[in-house]
């Protein structure tokens, strides 16, 4: 039998087993300081697979000198990442490679905006439905299981696997720079972030902003006299929208000429007030702001800080209390892939067979950890899987699409593994 029959044989026997261990990860409300019993069993699973394993905490003060380092407001107790290690044979001679995913997932939100529990992972027509199941635990599941296939039919890889799970990759990505900072480094590597079977090619760099705002306080009766802080942030919030439109209005980055809207300013957050008949003293809202490859995220920070202070003026209080600006989690750099590398040649020759189509590329609008591999220098993109619903309720996988990402991956994996470096 040729090689390609016998693994997609063993990628086919393997498939329940996939789905059952993609419905066990989406079970895990792995947010924002609950990562560690997910990384655990993740863990142990690799153990069981014969891989050298080693989890740790991320130490901040060690990678703090690092470009995409984003400054935490939390501690990192207890909230491991994680590498397990395939090692090939003494002497073999192919390029190793990392597969990773990030196994934190944003919260589920109002449960009520669900058909079923975000962590009962449910099968219907074809999909998996589930916080995180798509964004990214699908892509986890693939890596793991191209990387079972392969060994559960006998092939054999030349380069060294790592299997790396990691935590912040939706807030700061300071969970991928621990690992790598830690000499879990590889000759390329891949994040099967769900990509909708498109390599990624290029991702906007992305800050986090936190503006307060103070009024002055009083009692409804006299609220004439009183300045309102929830209007004046809703100024502040009118002044950002502005900002939005401006710099979408600016000649666009040449790998996102095509988009018709790539710098995207959010409002995420907001606390303000803490009665109804009570003129609010504070307002503090929270921002995300997306910009161009090559735009250092500082001189953002700086554009839009001024961008703020100056639409102050035009207000007669905020002109004299002038918000309080603070910078936190991302600062993140944008990202360009490039085109003729290896990497992407094997990774479209993969893709080609199992799709039987040329590859897409993906200009992405969001960050992703690829830009903490840029800056050690390692080959990397995203690939991964169709699904829909990402960060909203219903988030789901398309369950055909895992098993052909699963397939494309297993391909990619011995075709990089046997290339000499
Ligand atoms: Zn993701």
């Amino acid at each position: 039998m040729q090689m390609n029959d016998v693994l997609e044989q063993s990628i086919e026997k393997l498939w329940q087993e996939e789905l059952l261990f993609l419905k066990t990860l989406g079970s895990y409300e792995s947010t924002l300081g609950n990562e560690r019993n997910i990384q655990y069993f993740i863990e142990e699973y690799l153990k069981g697979m014969d891989l050298k394993t080693d989890s740790f905490d991320v130490e901040p003060s060690r990678i703090s000198n690092y470009k995409n380092y984003g400054k935490p407001e939390w501690g990192y107790n207890n909230r491991p990442v994680m590498a397990g290690t395939f090692k090939a044979d003494e002497g073999s001679s192919g390029r190793s490679l990392i597969l990773q995913s990030h196994i934190d997932v944003v919260d589920a939100g109002p449960r009520s905006h669900w058909d079923t529990d975000p962590y009962t992972p449910a099968i219907r027509n074809g999909k998996m439905y589930g916080r995180g199941i798509l964004d990214m635990k699908g892509g986890l599941a693939a890596n793991i299981f191209a990387l079972k296939a392969i060994e559960k039919a006998g092939i054999k890889l030349n380069g060294d696997i790592q299997i790396q799970t990691v935590i912040e990759e939706e807030v700061t990505g300071n969970g991928a720079l621990a690992l790598l900072d830690a000499g879990y480094v590889a000759d390329g590597a891949l994040i099967p972030e769900p990509t909708q079977h498109r390599i990624l090619t290029s991702q906007v760099g992305v800050i986090y902003m936190r503006v307060t705002v103070t009024g002055a306080g009083a009692h409804v009766e006299k609220a004439d006299q009183a300045q309102n802080a929830i209007m004046k942030a809703y100024k502040m919030i009118e002044s950002l929208e502005k900002y939005r439109r401006y710099i979408n209005d600016q000649k666009k980055h040449a790998a996102f000429k095509e988009h018709p809207h790539p710098l995207n300013v959010n409002v995420g957050k907001i606390i303000g007030g803490d009665w109804v008949s009570n003129v609010p003293v504070e307002c503090t809202f929270e921002a995300r702001v997306g910009f161009y490859p090559g735009t250092e995220p500082s001189d953002v920070q700086k554009e839009v800080q001024e961008w703020l202070i100056k639409h102050c003026e035009s207000d007669e209080w905020l002109k004299d209390h002038l918000p309080e600006i603070e910078f936190f989690g991302f600062n993140a750099q944008g990202f360009e892939m490039n085109k003729n590398s290896d990497l992407y040649k094997s990774l479209s020759d993969s893709h080609y067979l199992v799709d039987d189509e040329e590859v897409k590329d993906l200009p992405f609008t969001a960050t992703t950890d690829v830009r903490v591999f840029d800056e050690f220098d390692i080959p990397v993109t995203c690939y991964g899987p169709f699904g829909g619903n990402m960060h909203a309720p219903n988030e789901f996988i398309d369950l055909n699409s895992l098993k052909q990402t699963t397939r494309t991956i297993a391909y990619f994996i011995i075709d990089w593994c046997n290339r000499s470096k």
